[in-house]
């Protein structure tokens, strides 16, 4: 049984007019969602993260500003592109709220694997910063709760969202019990993520030139990070789930298909299978060529179910 957790707030967050990263996104999601193929689809309503729980990742100050939000009737630019309104603060708390419920699910045996369809993203919101659209970094804060509240020893952070995800890396570099493994274009924002960022040995970085398609994707996860992840022996596999190297996104110059997912997604669940009793948690990060996400979600999903 595969698990969905969503939350109606994580539609209010609207950092403004022209902004990609939009309500609509999550919609075509969810209306992707909204299909007979997935009708078995467990769906649950995302708590509210708690203080305690994000603290694990982020700074006391980092998150009384997120929690403060917007003034009433006005806009908050944490940066150029991460812009706060009246419905952000819930809506990060839901989103973050989805992962750590979804971990909790997943390692008390109530489901194998779990997908958290939210916004805002996540990965790359550091320790300190919101930034990219990201407030709070919603996958960090479930794997900090898998280590702290069920003393996983091993916990893989899978990331195949286009681009790097730097805050993910800024949070557990120095955590030898997380290894991340991103694949992601360079260059390209944050301008971060080299082969040679390595953490304690617990980064591995993958990269992709602009134009590189289906073939350099998969022979990066099959010649690189998937050997790395299989070594590691994860007892819980988190995934960074950006759809943004999908060839029609507008944010980069990846040639992706759906069926490219689809394959990342079976190779995921299977390193999940062989290590850790199939307990896998994904979570929405980029995409924003709705049509080319709503695909990829399904894409995605489908895989998950199996
Ligand atoms: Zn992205």
């Amino acid at each position: 049984m595969l698990r969905l957790y969503t939350h109606p707030a994580c539609l209010q967050h609207d950092p403004g007019p022209g902004h990609v990263e939009r309500p609509a996104r999550l919609q075509a999601v969810l209306q992707a969602l909204d299909h007979d193929r997935f009708a078995a689809l467990d769906r649950i309503e995302a708590p509210r993260v708690t203080r305690e729980q994000l603290q694990r990742v982020h700074s006391a100050a980092h998150i009384s500003e997120v929690l403060l939000g917007a003034p009433a009737g006005e806009m908050l630019a944490l940066d150029p592109d991460t812009v706060m309104g009246p419905g952000s603060t819930e809506a990060a708390l839901r989103a973050a709220g989805a992962v750590v419920a979804a971990v909790d699910a997943v390692l008390g045996g109530e489901a194998r694997r779990a997908f958290c369809a939210v916004r805002p993203p996540g990965h790359h919101a550091t320790r300190e910063l919101a930034m990219g659209f990201c407030l709070f970094n919603n996958v960090a804060v479930g794997a900090a709760h898998a280590l702290a509240a069920y003393g996983l020893k091993r916990v893989a952070i899978a990331d195949f969202d286009v681009h790097h995800g730097n805050g993910t890396q800024d949070i557990f570099e120095r955590e030898p019990r997380v290894l991340f493994a991103s694949s992601h274009q360079s260059p390209l924002y944050p301008d971060s993520g080299r082969k040679d960022e390595r953490g304690v040995g617990n980064i591995v970085n993958g990269t992709l030139s602009p134009g590189a398609g289906s073939h350099e994707f998969r022979e990066l996860w099959e010649g690189v990070l998937l050997p790395r992840l299989h070594a590691f022996k994860p007892q819980l596999v988190l995934v960074s789930a950006g759809f943004d190297a999908h060839r029609n996104d507008p944010l980069a110059d990846i040639r992706l298909g759906s069926e490219d997912y689809a394959w990342i997604t079976e190779r995921l669940a299977a390193l999940a299978d062989a290590h850790a009793d199939g307990r896998m948690v994904s979570t929405l990060e980029g995409g924003y060529d709705r049509g080319a996400l709503a695909a990829c979600v399904g894409a995605h999903v489908g895989a998950l179910i199996g």
